[in-house]
Parts: structure tokens; sequence; C-alpha cells
């Protein structure tokens, strides 16, 4: 079975190839960058997957993740505007430093990460799962390992920050690494 990704994010690329093996997993082609119009993570992993479904015309089947961190103090915020907190160009540290300023003395850092992930057979059937990782936001950055807010979320019941656990424990525990195992759980029942 083979799996073209719909997404051009290299990071996430990288950890779905490893949770998806052995399944053959390809990225998506050059320049996929479908506009992410909707407010809710599944409506987004939908328009991706759609979008390159019609792209894909082989017997592939087209996954699409569309993730983000919901922080309880600020109802739910970034969420589903999580890649772009800071601004359109920002960079991950950006983002990390936009929300660490708004948690500036707020108590109350309980936050989860969530991930959607959407496939597309081409038939037009469509699987959904789903996969969440509660924690807490540190107050700094800390470590240079995953991606994205990884530096500012300690998962419950850890000490380190996502940055500092290595890729398999990041992925035993994360919101993707749950919604990849459910998904290919789907694709492959046993
Ligand atoms: P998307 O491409 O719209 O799904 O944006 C996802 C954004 O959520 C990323 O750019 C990251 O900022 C954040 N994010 C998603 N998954 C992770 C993760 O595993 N670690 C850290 N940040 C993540």
């Amino acid at each position: 079975m083979r799996v073209v990704l719909a997404t051009g994010n290299r990071d996430k690329v990288a950890e779905l190839r490893e949770l998806l093996a052995p399944m053959a997993v390809d990225a998506a082609p050059e320049g996929f960058d479908p506009e992410e119009t909707g407010v809710t993570l599944l409506q987004n992993a939908w328009i991706k997957a759609a979008a390159l479904r019609d792209a894909v015309d082989d017997d592939a089947i087209v996954v699409a993740d569309d993730s983000g961190l919901a922080v309880h103090a600020l109802g739910g915020r970034p969420g589903v505007f999580s890649a772009r907190y800071a601004g359109p160009d920002a960079t991950y540290a950006d983002n990390c430093r936009r929300l660490l300023g708004e948690l500036e003395g707020v108590e109350d850092r309980g936050a989860a990460f969530v991930c959607v992930l959407v496939g597309l057979a081409p038939g037009g059937d469509m699987l959904v799962s789903c996969g969440t990782c509660p924690g807490d936001i540190a107050p700094a950055m800390r470590g240079a390992g995953g991606f994205g807010y990884d530096p500012v979320f300690v998962p419950a019941g850890e000490v380190r920050s996502m940055a500092e656990m290595t890729r398999e424990e990041k992925a035993a525990i994360s919101h993707r690494g749950r919604a990849a195992r459910r998904l290919a759980a789907l694709l492959a029942p046993p």
C-alpha cells in the first residue's frame, strides 16, 4: 500500500514516514500548498486531502494532517492558526515566543496538541482519525529536537519538553503518533 501525504511540511512528512512504516510514504508534489480556509482541523485536513486526491491518479491513498496546539488559558488558541500564530511568515521560534509572551504571569499552563488525519482512497472513501496529547506550556523554550511548539510543550507526566525527547519517545505519546496508529489500523485491519 502506498500513501501520498497532502502536506508540504517536511517535519510532518519525516514523522509520518516513520509512523506509517512499513507503508511506503511519499511527500506531496513540489509546490503543493492549498489555501487552508477551514475553521477546524478536520475541515483543513479535508481541504488538503481533496486537493491532492485530484492530482494523484494512481491507486495510492492520500493522507492529510492538520494539527495544532490548543491552550486552555487562551480559549483553545492558537488551534487551527498554530502555524501562523505570530504572523503569515512566522518561524517556529516566533510562534513559541508569542505564546510565552501571551502566557506571561498566567498560572493555568494547560494545553493539548491535537492531530486530525484524513485519508482519501482512490474511490473516494474517507477515513478519519484523531489523536491528542495533553500537557503544559513550559516557562521557556527548551531542547533542540522535534519542531513547532515542541520546545515549549511538556507532555503530561513528563518533566522534559517534547523537544528534549527522542523521536521514538515523542512518537509513542504524541498526538500525531496516536492518530497515525489509529489510521494505520483502519487502513490495514489485523
Ligand atoms: P498545519 O500545517 O496548519 O497543520 O499547522 C500545524 C502547526 O501546528 C505547525 O506549524 C506547528 O506550529 C504546530 N504543530 C503541529 N504538530 C506539532 C508537533 O508535533 N509539535 C510541535 N508543533 C506542532
